[in-house]
């Protein structure tokens, strides 16, 4: 049986960082690798012939001889996943959605796929494969429990191109005990955390090390979800890099409450973690409240970011725009917080209601969705919204955003925010998990794509950041990286986002959007093995 495994492309948003893999990465190709699909290969059956094309750094081949194809992907891919499964179908091939969005919304493929496979995959996806060799394969295979990740294999990383992506993602638990009112998760994967066995992470590290990876990515939902078990994890991870002389940066989705424990934050240095990522939102208190994102009240925002950064862990966050209590007035505060907190990798965002999720049911119910709810490039919530605001124009909201987001993306806002973090930013370490040769590559491209072809506006603001750096000399790299990070992002505002003509703008009154509800009698009910 050969089994053909896709994930679509991307639409350019803040994580492609085209500019960094075309001008200064460019033996890398893309952020992280499909680990969803390196899974599902693990759980497939031993004598089937897989192959994993990731479309995000290579083309598909739509001739490829196989049996069956499965395509992958989150809401924002939706409208690649769709083609893709439509072309492979046209040609007599068996197709496959899965994915996150699938997963919530599995009703969304039926007029695309053959067989959908939504929810966790351990259990349902043997379970179709050993329907579709028996020929009486479902249409609907869903997980509406959730499985023991203790029963999640090693992920075949050996079918993935490891060397062509900045980083490579790990998953030690699923779920997050929070419940933010927006927040697709917990609906896929509920608010207890279960999590892997440290031996388990044991041989998935030493695969990676095997394969000289160094950069990890812990793609975790919430990875301090499970205090208890992240501090073993912690533990073991700290023991291992020792053991193994530090052959790994570390980098992890976590809740901004992990500022609130200074044993966590040293434990986590000492491991070697070299960045978080969180999701801050706004800075306005009230509607945290309203969001139900209580863990982000219990410290002034400002103190909790600047409290990991005096642990030289960085702070990467999501900002999200489009509350019920933003007005004109939020764009400068958002704008503010930004700069003072140095926060370079802040990833602003309309705020969308995904379906499912409480936000989408409150908002339908207020009568408050936009008719444009189904348009695919509304996924890419850096094009429009399917909330109407209240304290604001839909125009106002949309161009307000996006004038916020090229705001901080110029030169000086960039040297603002190096500056910024320069001043709190202690005991960062200097590992940079590159061999010298392609180090020097990407100062090189660094100094010549990146500063120089900036012209002297830009020299003026780098020889700021320099100067200051000249302090603590060892800084001067995380300085460089910092406006790389920074010019990818101004990049994609320049050359995506300011060209291209935004298809909702108009001021449309809201109608609730109709919902399909899957037919029960599609699913195939997996017996449970407990
Ligand atoms: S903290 Fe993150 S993962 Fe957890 S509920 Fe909130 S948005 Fe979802």
């Amino acid at each position: 049986m050969k089994l053909l495994l896709i994930n679509p492309r991307f639409p350019e948003n803040f994580w492609t960082f085209s500019w960094v893999f075309e001008h200064i990465a460019t033996d890398k190709a893309s952020l992280l690798p499909p680990l969803g699909l390196a899974t599902l290969a693990a759980l497939t059956p031993a004598d089937w012939q897989i192959t994993i094309v990731d479309e995000n750094i290579e083309e598909i081949d739509f001739d490829f001889e196989c049996d069956l194809v499965g395509v992958c992907g989150m809401a924002v891919q939706y409208p690649r996943q769709k083609e893709i499964l439509q072309r492979f179908r046209d040609k007599g091939r068996h197709t496959i959605a899965g994915g996150s969005y699938a997963s919530l919304c599995p009703e969304e493929y039926t007029a695309h796929a053959d067989t959908i496979i939504a929810g966790e995959a351990e259990r349902v996806w043997p379970a179709f494969c050993r329907d579709y060799l028996l020929g009486v394969s479902g249409v609907l295979y869903q997980e509406k429990d959730s499985i023991s990740l203790e029963e999640s294999p090693c992920p075949r990383y050996d079918l993935l191109q490891l060397h062509r992506y900045q980083s490579i993602s790990i998953q030690f638990s699923r779920g997050c005990p929070f419940r933010c009112e927006f927040c697709d998760i917990i609906v896929t994967f509920g608010r207890k955390p279960r999590t892997k066995s440290l031996a388990q992470i044991e041989t998935e590290l030493n695969t990676l090390r095997e394969q000289g990876m160094t950069q990890l990515f812990f793609v975790d939902d919430n990875l301090i979800g499970h205090l208890p078990k992240f501090r073993e994890l912690l533990q073991f991870l700290k023991e291992y890099q020792a053991r193994h002389r530090y052959p790994f940066i570390f980098g992890a989705e976590v809740s901004l409450n992990l500022a609130g424990y200074p044993d966590l934050l040293q434990a986590m240095h000492e491991a070697r973690f070299h960045w978080v990522f969180l999701g801050i939102e706004t800075p306005h208190h009230d509607t945290l409240k309203d969001i139900l994102k209580t863990q982000n009240t219990h410290q002034d925002l400002l103190t909790s970011v600047q409290t990991i950064h005096k642990q030289g862990i960085e702070v990467y966050a999501s900002f999200v725009i489009g509350f019920d209590n933003d007005d004109a007035s939020t764009f400068e505060r958002q704008r503010q917080f930004i700069l003072d907190s140095g926060i370079m990798l802040a990833s602003i965002a309309l705020l969308i209601a995904l379906p499912k999720t409480p936000l989408f049911e409150r908002v339908e119910r207020e009568g408050r969705l936009r008719t444009q709810a189904q348009n695919p490039d509304l996924w890419n919530n850096l094009q429009g919204t399917n909330i109407e605001p209240i304290r604001q124009s839909y125009p106002e909201l949309v161009e307000g955003f996006r004038k916020l987001i090229s705001d901080i993306a110029t030169d000086q806002a960039i040297a603002t925010r190096i500056t910024n973090k320069l001043r709190v930013l202690h005991n960062r370490h200097t590992q940079l998990g590159l061999t010298r040769w392609r180090l020097t590559g990407y100062a090189l491209r660094f100094f010549w794509k990146g500063i120089f072809k900036g012209g002297p506006h830009r020299w003026y603001h780098v020889a700021k950041t320099i100067v200051q750096s000249m302090r603590r000399p060892k800084t001067l790299a995380w300085v460089a990286q910092n406006w790389v990070i920074g010019l990818a992002i101004q990049n994609f505002v320049r050359e995506f986002l300011n060209h291209n003509p935004n298809p909702i703008m108009s001021p449309t009154p809201a109608q609730p959007r109709k919902q399909t509800l899957s037919d029960p009698d599609l699913i195939t009910e997996i017996p449970l093995k407990r």
